[in-house]
């Protein structure tokens, strides 16, 4: 079975990896000239770890990545602890897998490094796509094109293939703007931050920030209600005064990190509301291209590797019945990705929260059973993606 994925993101590049271990014949094409990811962090939970480890990339995870040792929810100005939770080897003992920091950059090129530079190629934007009978064909602003058995949409939120595929529908803007720094870890070595997933919850915004690249960089995220907004790239400029200025009175802490940023970069945050479909013929969509969330449960590449898992698991057990195949993908994955994205919905409310009884009622639900507690979050870390119900004792691939 001969398969194109479009997009060499984290969902693509995984996907790929996943379909290539199961024994099939697949070739990631991305638009731009190399592979790679803007300069910023990423949370990869056991859910998704376990996943790459079992395509032998554990080396690579440990050399650059960053294991933190626990979630640390706190209020905005005092710093009053909201929650406490382990993500360091408990974690790893209660799901069989570590809870990762990374930089993007590094997670793509091992990524992609992963894959033979024959299977990869750049300076492919796909323009156009058809479909005839069992196959597809896959067309390219630069003249190529490809006739294959299966293609797959790993290109994002503004997704070409889900247009093509299932016509025009914007992104819709959440309200919400990240203000993003990474900084230099002499920076900030007088604040003494723990290696930590760091939340600071306050009125209209929250701030994350956890340790990249060895423990080199913080990675600060700064995100805030905002209103109206046209742009969506994170290679936006921003003015680190307006964002110093949007938490004027909070945490000494988090003003400390934003003051100490080289340079920031303003993203206006968007997402989608679930999509009835996500498969149409020969063509399927993962990640962000079918199910792209608010970053506030940290899960939007994750899933988008789970995917690739379960999908690649699925093409190994039915490679003769690929509508079939994607019927049950879509049927495993989409209940759950749109559980995470109504999480992640829910999550902007209670991170925002202005000081008065809503927020007492969530600090209080927080300190008496913390949603981040290992009984309370094994639904969503636990979970093997490529294990298929009802298969049998079968190998995951
Ligand atoms: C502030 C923030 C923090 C986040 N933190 C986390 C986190 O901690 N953990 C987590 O799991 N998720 C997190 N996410 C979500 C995560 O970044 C995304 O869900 C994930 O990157 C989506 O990956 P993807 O491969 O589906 O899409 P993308 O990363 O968008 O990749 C799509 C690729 O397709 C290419 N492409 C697009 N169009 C075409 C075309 N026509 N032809 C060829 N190629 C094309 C693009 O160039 C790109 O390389 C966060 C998001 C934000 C905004």
């Amino acid at each position: 079975m001969k398969i194109a994925i479009i997009g060499g993101g984290i969902g693509g590049l995984s996907a790929a990896l996943h379909l290539l271990k199961a024994g099939l014949d697949v070739h990631v094409y991305e638009q731009s000239s190399r592979i790679g990811e803007i300069g910023a962090g990423i949370q990869i939970s056991p859910n998704a770890s376990r996943l790459l480890i079992r395509l032998g990339l554990e080396p690579a995870m440990d050399r650059v990545g960053v294991r933190p040792v626990t979630i640390h929810q706190r209020r905005w100005d005092d710093g009053r602890t909201l929650q406490r939770a382990p993500l360091g080897p408990e974690v790893e003992e209660a799901f069989g897998a570590p809870y990762y920091h990374f930089h993007r950059g590094d997670l793509a090129e091992f990524l992609g490094a992963a894959l033979s530079a024959d299977r990869l190629h750049v300076s492919h934007k796909l323009v156009d796509l058809e479909q005839k009978g069992e196959r597809a064909i896959a067309r390219f602003e630069n003249g190529a094109s490809v006739e294959v058995d299966l293609v797959v949409g790993a290109d994002g939120i503004h997704s070409r293939v889900r247009h093509l595929t299932f016509g025009p529908e914007k992104p819709r803007f959440t309200g919400c703007i990240a203000w993003r720094g990474l900084v230099p870890a002499e920076r900030v070595a007088h604040l003494g931050i723990e290696v930590a997933s760091h939340n600071w919850m306050g009125p209209d915004g929250h701030v994350v920030h956890y340790w990249v690249a060895s423990q080199r960089f913080m990675n600060v995220v700064c995100v805030t209600e905002h209103g109206t907004w046209t742009d969506e790239s994170w290679t936006n400029r921003g003015k680190v005064a307006d964002a110093l200025a949007r938490y004027e009175g909070w945490h000494p802490t988090v003003r400390g990190l934003i003051a100490a940023f080289p340079e920031t970069f303003v993203w206006a945050l968007h997402d989608r509301a679930a999509l009835p479909r996500w498969s149409g013929g020969r063509v399927t969509l993962l990640g962000d291209a079918c199910h792209p969330m608010l970053p506030f449960m940290a899960q939007g590449a994750a899933q988008s590797i789970e995917d690739g898992a379960t999908l690649a698991s699925l093409l190994s057990i039915m490679p003769g019945d690929v509508p079939a195949a994607l019927r049950r993908y879509e049927e495993l994955r989409k209940p759950r990705a749109t559980r995470l994205q109504d999480a992640s919905a829910a999550n902007r409310t209670r991170f925002h929260l202005h000081d008065g009884p809503d927020q007492q009622q969530r600090d209080a639900a927080m300190a008496a059973s913390g949603d981040r507690s290992i009984a309370n979050i094994g639904w969503l870390y636990r979970h093997d993606a490529s294990v298929i119900p009802d298969q049998g004792p079968r190998a995951p691939t």
